[in-house]
């Protein structure tokens, strides 16, 4: 059989820390795919000079991953389409706010077998329905797409901190290749077939973060992050169990992209970071993400909003009070003090 081509999609903090871990493996497992990874990099200049170029020469990316050796075989390419032209399988970790553009771009260039597994921690949600970006990926390209996600601080993987993560893959042979793809001692894959309650727990966790973070600002202790943290996890299932019924597994929820990502997100995460200084500055959610962030992009209150908008058409925001406090606080203006009142 010939050997598996792979394109990754995106090169930010998580883009920059799976790229060291794919072309480390494709150079490991030559007798399944060709050593050399394209990795599309939304093209920004550093100092005048092109990210793109400061990648191929330095083999890091000194915005989003700085201090962090990336393998010689990932090559950074500012052309989206160039990154994934005849491409077999393809990874996608971009801000969900930007995969539909991308997708359009890259319509027609993959190989026809080509896979897809996404690696962003969001929801397509509209008042009129909820998707999967596994699904609109799919969708849009006309491939099948798995899932990843997991317990997965970046800066910590790429320090090879050891950790795990899952791999939702309704076909086990392609979930198989995609575990040779990303496993490492110090990054440990389970598969499991249930790609919906993967997805869903990424997205979700990021909302119960921010109201992790408004506690951290407001002083609370540990009990209450815990607090927080269990009331979280019952929205996160019941909003599996109301919308997408069946298709999402109980013990998903046991697995890295369940309770331990929420948990890591809550303590280490940005959405985490950013949640708590809104408190104490009483600055906008956008000005803190351009201040603390440098170019990183939160989802959290993005999702928190989404999320409030599907449940609002239902009239079912009451039935999800955390998810409804984190909104009102981040955009009714409401008081952080109620993140331990209405939940
Ligand atoms: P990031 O937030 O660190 O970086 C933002 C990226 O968006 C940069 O690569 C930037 O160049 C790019 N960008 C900015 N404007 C753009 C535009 N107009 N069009 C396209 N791209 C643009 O990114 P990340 O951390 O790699 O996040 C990607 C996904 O991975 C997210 O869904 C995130 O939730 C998820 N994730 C992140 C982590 C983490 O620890 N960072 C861990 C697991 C999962
Ligand atoms: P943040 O986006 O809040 O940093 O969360 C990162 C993450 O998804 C860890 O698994």
């Amino acid at each position: 059989p010939s050997l598996e081509k792979v394109a990754i999609i995106g090169s930010g903090n998580w883009g920059s820390a799976i790229a060291k871990i794919v072309g480390t493996n494709t150079a490991r497992h030559t007798d399944l795919f060709e050593p050399t990874v394209r990795q599309w990099v939304f093209e920004e200049q550093i100092d005048g000079k092109n990210l793109t170029e400061i990648i191929n020469e330095k083999h890091e990316n000194i915005k989003y991953l700085k201090g962090v050796a990336l393998p010689h075989n990932v090559i950074a390419v500012p052309d989206v389409i160039k990154a994934c032209e005849g491409a077999t399988l393809v990874v996608f970790v971009v801000p969900h706010q930007f995969i539909h553009g991308i997708c359009e771009k890259m319509k027609g260039h993959l190989a026809p077998n080509a896979r897809a597994i996404s690696l962003i921690k969001g929801l397509e949600i509209t008042a009129d329905g909820t998707r999967l970006f596994s699904e609109e990926i799919s969708r849009i390209l006309d491939i099948p797409c798995a899932a990843l996600s997991g317990a997965n601080i970046a800066n910590e993987v790429a320090m090879e901190k050891f950790c795990e993560s899952t791999i939702g893959c309704p076909n086990m042979e392609d979930g198989m290749t995609f575990k040779k793809l990303f496993d490492t001692p110090y990054f440990r894959i389970n598969v499991i077939q249930d790609h919906v309650g993967v997805q869903l727990c990424g997205a979700l966790k990021n909302v119960v973060a921010v109201g992790a973070g408004f506690s951290d600002g407001l002083g609370h202790g540990s009990n209450t992050k815990a607090a927080i943290i269990r009331l979280g996890l019952m929205e996160m299932r019941k909003f599996g169990q109301t919308f997408f019924g069946d298709a999402v597994q109980t013990e998903t929820f046991f697995e890295s992209c369940g309770a331990a990502d929420l948990i890591t997100t809550c303590n280490g995460g940005r959405n985490r970071k950013v949640a708590e200084a809104f408190v104490l500055t009483g600055k906008p959610i956008e000005q803190l993400e351009a201040e603390l962030l440098n170019g990183q992009k939160l989802q959290g209150t993005l999702t928190a909003q989404e999320v409030n908008q599907f449940l609002q058409a239902r009239n079912m925001q009451h039935e999800f009070p955390l998810f409804n406090t984190v909104y009102r606080i981040v955009y009714e203006g409401v008081s952080p003090e109620l993140i331990t009142v209405d939940i």
